[in-house]
């Protein structure tokens, strides 16, 4: 299994878009743990992360950003960015709230400049507690990569055989827009069928999805890393800018990373 990250704080990590990244893992270090299990998941398939099952608890994870984000300050390492992503859905931590509370203090104390960003597949966003907390950062980017049901089981491959798009399309609507939506573009072969996210009735419900949520912000990417399911492929910047024009008319700030 390609895991990622094996610490709850890692980095920083330079890049040229988010400047020098700290991340953090509330997962568990060598498995993982997601509410969905994508079929192009860098983590890899969720049945091959279940060997380690071990969510950090609290103490652990402050304890490891507090002395994360003070090594930095201290020897004049410049943290620009604090990402939460690693190994499955960081909001299934069961103290998800106080960690980002926390985060936001030490970012006060330490890094007033940097950014605080959250990648989530929203699956969460209507237990108490965890939108808040998602609304308290800059960026909370929440992915939707399918605009129906039976095309995110196709990708996403949801845990909840309950999962609606619908319904977290309805919960997304309490961000009133303050948000990033983050959707993944791809092509493969699934069950001996051809499926693209860029065909056209995809691409147009996909569209009028990101109308009626109308985010500050839509990520559109694909593929960067080998995926766990090999017949995939990416879909070109240019299909991506083709699918994004109605958004950008509608006045929509659309990134676009091929
Ligand atoms: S939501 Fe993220 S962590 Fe979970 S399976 Fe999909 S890509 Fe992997």
């Amino acid at each position: 299994m390609a895991l990622r990250f094996d610490h709850i704080v890692f980095g920083p990590i330079h890049s040229r878009r988010l400047g020098s990244s700290l991340g953090v893992n509330l997962l568990p270090k060598n498995g993982k743990v997601c509410t969905f299990d994508c079929i192009y998941c860098e983590c890899g398939w969720n049945a091959d992360g279940r060997g380690d099952t071990r969510i950090p608890p609290l103490a652990e994870v402050l304890a490891a950003l507090e002395s994360g984000i003070r090594e930095c300050h201290g020897s004049g390492v410049p943290v620009d960015t604090i990402t939460f992503s690693g190994n499955g859905e960081p909001t299934l931590h069961p103290d998800f709230p106080a960690i980002i509370d926390r985060t936001l203090e030490l970012r006060a104390e330490y890094f007033p400049k940097a950014v605080v960003s959250v990648l989530t597949n929203a699956t969460q966003i209507g237990r108490p507690g965890i939108r808040e907390a998602l609304a308290k950062v800059d960026n909370p980017i929440l992915k939707l990569d399918a605009a129906t049901d039976a095309f995110a089981r196709l990708v996403d491959q949801p845990q909840d055989p309950n999962y609606s798009v619908r319904r977290i399309e309805r919960e997304m609507a309490w961000f009133k827009g303050d948000f990033i939506l983050q959707t993944m573009f791809l092509r493969g072969v699934r069950n001996g069928k051809r499926f693209s996210s860029a065909d056209r009735r995809h691409a147009d419900a996909w569209v009028r999805m990101a109308l009626r949520l109308r985010p500050r912000e839509v990520m559109m990417y694909t593929l960067d890393r080998v995926p766990p399911l090999d017949t995939l492929e990416k879909v070109s910047v240019e299909e991506m800018q083709t699918i994004a024009r109605p958004l950008l008319e509608a006045g929509i700030n659309v990134k676009i990373n091929g």
